[in-house]
């Protein structure tokens, strides 16, 4: 006979985390460092870091996912130092071939730092303001990122933008709502492209959040499939059967996943439809010949304010694979595709980048970049964001609550943290 669920005996904790990738992991940590040790994480799949994916070819390691770290990434570059995690730094990075300071001095308006300056100086102004739900503040931050650049006359920072944003799948500057880019391009991001500052660690992504979790209790292949929230506390099922009960739920999910499983606010709702989820394919090709020497190259056409999905954003050397032909990984924005499609576009963009015999050998679809409709806003989703923390005992973080990146999330939970235990 089933049991009712309330018979279940459950596994209590005072704070049950959903998802132990970057969001889940770091704020466990936090919990743990100001002495909150009964945190369980419950993770869906076979292994902790979401969305990375380091695979082994030889001795080099393909990162299909999560990749680099910036000068962004403090909490992170402290915890490789904690953990004795050496970085690897980033070899040359070119656009079109040449360097980028060339191509964003290409752009229009005054000098590069007198741009820099300015778009620093608004950019503190309007992020201040950005949880105020003024109507004025809301129009400007949901207006496309291009339309704002230019209406400020600052075309060297949307050339560096198109490196710094789109080539890395963040989407296109005409549709962009600025909110996203500014999250995303801070004093900090400065800094990195002034000390070329991109590392990676040592012994790939997968081996440090393994590392970073090995004094955490996080349940693995454990997908949380039902989530009950009322006056005496939460309680979570999960897909084998089990049942966590804890006072606090910290959801990471996407807020759409997240909302079919419980019965979901009214906020839950509204930010789950402000929501579009973007989609970013990785590629692996081999070639027999590459005409270009960086390491890594960029592509202005395909990264340019009004370009379109599919094509090839940037290219990565990995390594020689066994034929001695040279693999290099790929990236592409593919919501608009199928897989088959998506294979033809690269091979193309690949041979009309000079590559000789381009071969697909592995392609990695993601569901990536949570963007929010311009509408939701300008009607205020930003301050519905900020102030339904804590409501209904739970509280919600990762990519969709700061911006898809490891140091924004990270950087997030250190705000978030005083609102989780004050
Ligand atoms: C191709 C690619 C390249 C990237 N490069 C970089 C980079 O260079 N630098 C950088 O900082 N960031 C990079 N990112 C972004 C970074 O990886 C993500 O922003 C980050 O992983 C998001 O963290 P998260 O915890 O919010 O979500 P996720 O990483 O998606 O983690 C959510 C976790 O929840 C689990 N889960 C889902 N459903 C359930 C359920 N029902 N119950 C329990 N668990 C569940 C999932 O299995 C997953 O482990 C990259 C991402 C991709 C895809």
């Amino acid at each position: 006979m089933t049991p009712e669920p309330s018979q279940i005996p459950s596994t209590h904790a005072s704070h049950l985390i959903l998802g132990a990738g970057p969001a889940g992991l770091t704020m466990a940590k936090m919990l743990r460092d100001r002495g909150i040790k009964d945190v369980i994480l419950l993770e869906a799949s076979s292994k902790v870091g979401g969305k990375c994916l380091s695979s082994e070819i030889g001795d080099h390691i393909v990162e299909f996912g999560t990749c680099y770290a910036i000068w962004s990434h403090k909490y992170i570059l402290k915890q490789m130092k904690k953990l004795g995690i050496k970085r690897k730094f980033l070899r040359a990075q070119r656009i079109d071939d040449r360097e980028l300071m060339d191509y964003i001095r290409d752009g229009g308006g005054p000098g590069f730092l007198w741009q820099v300056l300015k778009y620093l100086r608004l950019r503190k102004r309007l992020i201040a303001r950005a949880e105020a739900n003024d109507s004025e503040t809301n129009a400007i931050l949901s207006q496309p990122t291009s339309e704002w650049l230019r209406a400020n006359n600052l075309g060297k920072i949307e050339n560096m933008m198109h490196r710094v944003v789109t080539s890395i799948g963040y989407g296109y500057l005409n549709r962009l709502p600025l909110i996203h880019a500014f999250r995303w391009v801070d004093f900090n991001m400065m800094v990195t492209g002034l000390l070329k500052f991109t590392v990676m660690p040592e012994g790939g992504w997968q081996h440090f959040w393994d590392r970073f979790s090995e004094d955490l209790d996080v349940r693995v292949n454990e997908a949380a499939t039902a989530i009950r929230r009322d006056g005496d506390g939460v309680r979570v099922e999960t897909a084998d059967g089990s049942e966590f009960s804890a006072e606090r739920l910290i959801n990471t999910l996407p807020m759409d996943v997240f909302c079919k499983l419980t019965d979901p606010t009214e906020s839950e709702s509204k930010v789950a439809d402000a929501i579009d989820w973007g989609g970013y394919t990785t590629s692996l090709l081999s070639v027999a010949d590459w005409p270009h020497e960086a390491p890594v190259n960029s592509w202005s056409d395909t990264c340019a304010t009004d370009a379109n999905d599919g094509q090839i954003l940037f290219s990565r050397y990995e390594c020689p694979d066994e034929m001695e032909r040279d693999l290099f990984t790929v990236g592409q924005l593919s919501s608009a595709y199928s897989l088959d499609e998506l294979t033809e576009l690269a091979l193309f963009s690949a041979r009309d980048r000079g590559a000789i015999d381009p071969r697909m050998m592995q392609q990695i679809v993601w569901s990536y970049m949570p963007t929010y409709k311009a509408q939701a806003v300008r009607d205020g989703l930003l301050s519905a964001m900020s102030a339904m923390q804590g409501e209904n005992r739970t509280f919600h973080t990762g990519a969709s609550f700061s911006h898809e990146a490891v140091s924004t999330i990270s950087s997030f939970n250190e705000q978030l943290i005083a609102k989780v235990a004050p």
